[in-house]
């Protein structure tokens, strides 16, 4: 079957990719001529996951999943949460985001964080949300080349490299995508 992901990003389509199965098809919004910005205005993870794949549907009328993922840093009170693409401000930028996250944290002895994705899917008619959440910490400095976003200053539970030191497979088996992205799949494996 057939299945927009709501997405431009290539790092996320390329980590999806290689998780769902060969009878799944991945089509992304260039594949569906989707040149826009699809407004993620939403004040929560779960508001912008929805507001996504319904853009998509309600225009496009295509079955659909989208993805709205989140840092959120216990000594910030869940902040940047779901601001966290834009927590240094216009334009988007990784680095600067994570030096202003090393900044907020420098005087807190509290480093625990969590990645949390929302995945939204409309598909035959029915809207089902799917949650992955991955408990961590924040490092001061950034180590690792890989991923991207805050990948290289953050830790997981049981871990001793940053996310940014994983190959994408490694990262897969355990991040919050990852863990989001396995619901979708039994799901889809179970229903479809
Ligand atoms: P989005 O909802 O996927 O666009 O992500 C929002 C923000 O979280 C962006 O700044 C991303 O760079 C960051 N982000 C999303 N997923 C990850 C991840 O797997 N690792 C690190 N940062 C991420």
């Amino acid at each position: 079957m057939k299945l927009v992901f709501a997405s431009n990003n290539a790092n996320k389509i390329k980590e999806i990719q290689q998780l769902v199965p060969a009878t799944i098809q991945i089509v992304s919004l260039q594949d569906i001529g989707c040149t826009e910005d699809i407004p993620e205005t939403a004040d929560t993870i779960e508001g912008n996951a929805i507001l996504k794949a319904n853009y998509i549907t309600q225009k496009y009328g295509l079955d659909c999943f989208a993805d709205d993922t989140g840092l959120e840093v216990d000594a910030l009170s869940g902040a940047p949460g779901v601001h966290s693409a834009r927590y240094a401000g216009e334009p988007k930028n990784d680095s600067n985001n994570i030096n202003k996250l090393i900044a907020a944290l420098e005087n807190e002895s509290n480093k625990k964080a969590n990645f949390k994705t929302v995945i939204c899917l409309n598909c035959k008619g029915k809207q089902i949300l799917f949650t992955g959440i991955i408990n961590g910490k924040i490092i001061e400095e950034k180590i690792g080349e890989n991923g991207f976003g805050y990948d290289p200053v953050f830790v997981a539970d049981g871990m001793s490299k940053t996310f940014a030191e994983l190959s994408m497979a490694e990262k897969s088996k355990i991040s919050h995508r990852g863990i989001a992205v396995k619901q979708l799949i039994d799901y889809l494996n179970n229903t479809i």
